[in-house]
């Protein structure tokens, strides 16, 4: 028998949010008049360690898909996604551009490297070429300058002018939509400043962005947008002061496993590596079949929240590499072959065992280790 440890993937609560999003952007914008945004699907790591092929069904509603890898990219067209495809990093080299001209791939252009790549093959592609101009308004990591982006941007007029390229238009990314609106202003000021006067639609909310009502009065409205969100579709939250389910999101992901052993504690007992945890008083423990190789946070400490069979405990001691114990003190019916949630559907958010882990969400997600049985929930 396989050790009892599983993670489901559920394909509705990816539906769900997908469509809890397009509603929520919906209410944004009928109001100032305006035309619901389109949705990249952001899918890059695997989506969010949730598998490109679950994603692609999960998401099949979306405008457009976007990621990173060039082969999980060829692979969403093998699965048969005709929409648009977005290369957030585009592409690294000449031999990149070729697949994505083969598979009709949308590309982000950041940095004058990929100018010079463009400039020596756009005359050989066979399709013209989809692309996102990106420009760096604050976040400081991928995007052409302020003031170098009008150069950029006028280069790549030129070759739609040419007929080299079809579709362009422009993104940035925010720093800190998910904590501090006034610097999103400041960012949104700045992309305004520089790309208003240029031509084509333009995409820059992440999660944070999407859920953040009052952005959208801050853009332009002669131009399509197109928002970004990811965590968001997998039923994460983006900010750390509010939760999923406030938004309204259902958790796609959901790591449980079992008790495989149950053993009763006396008082001033040591648990585990390090014994970190030690007894006040007599306690019931159960070891469950979950440990950091599996993708837990080792750095959970004592008393992050974790269900058994639908009720409420918590993490006691050090988790080992294949192993954690839970304390059962107040669960005198769980047994040997209890279900145990470590996150997601019938146990603790996936945000709250971060945030008292010191990290996110999104660390959790994508860390499910591979040798974890994923069983993919249709209905
Ligand atoms: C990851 C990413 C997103 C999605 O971010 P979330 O916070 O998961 O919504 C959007 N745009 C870019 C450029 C990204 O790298």
């Amino acid at each position: 028998m396989p050790r009892p440890i599983a993670v489901h993937v559920s394909i509705p609560a990816m539906q769900h949010n997908l469509a809890q999003i397009r509603t929520a952007l919906a209410h944004q914008t009928s109001p100032l008049g305006r035309t619901s945004p389109k949705i990249w699907a952001v899918i890059k790591a695997n989506a969010y360690g949730h598998g490109i092929e679950v994603a692609v069904q999960g998401f099949a509603q979306a405008d457009g898909l976007a990621l990173l890898d060039l082969n999980e990219a060829v692979r969403c067209r093998e699965l048969g996604w005709h929409k648009p495809l977005m290369l957030l990093e585009g592409f690294f080299s000449a031999a990149d551009l070729s697949l994505v001209d083969q598979y009709q791939m949308t590309t982000v252009v950041h940095c004058q490297e990929q100018l010079v790549v463009l400039e020596s093959m756009i005359d050989q592609l066979q399709h013209p070429l989809n692309v996102m101009a990106k420009i760096n308004t604050g976040m400081n990591r991928l995007g052409f300058a302020p003031e170098q982006f009008e150069a950029a941007f006028e280069r790549l007029k030129q070759w739609q002018a040419q007929g080299y390229i079809a579709h362009l238009g422009k993104m940035t990314h925010f720093a800190r939509a998910d904590d501090d609106p006034s610097i999103t202003y400041q960012q949104l000021q700045c992309f305004n400043q520089y790309t208003s006067h240029l031509a084509g639609m333009i995409s820059v909310c992440n999660s944070a962005g999407t859920l953040t009502a009052s952005l959208q009065q801050h853009l332009p409205s002669q131009f399509e947008q197109w928002v970004r969100p990811g965590i968001c579709l997998y039923g994460a939250s983006p900010f750390v002061a509010v939760a999923a389910t406030e938004l309204g999101l259902q958790p796609a992901q959901t790591l449980m496993a079992e008790i495989i052993s149950v053993r009763d504690l006396g008082a001033h007992q040591g648990v585990g590596y390090g014994h970190s945890f030690i007894s006040e008083q007599p306690m019931r423990l159960g070891v469950v079949a979950c440990g950091y190789a599996d993708g837990y946070p080792r750095h959970a400490p004592t008393g992050t929240p974790i269900w058994v069979e639908g009720k409420p405990s918590r993490l006691v001691g050090r988790v080992s590499m294949d192993m954690l114990m839970v304390d059962l003190t107040e669960l005198p019916d769980a047994v040997v072959g209890s279900k145990v949630v470590l996150w997601g559907q019938g146990g603790p958010s996936v945000d709250e065992v971060a945030l008292i882990a010191g990290t996110i969400g999104y660390e959790l997600v994508c860390a499910v280790a591979p040798r974890v049985p994923r069983i993919v929930l249709e209905k």
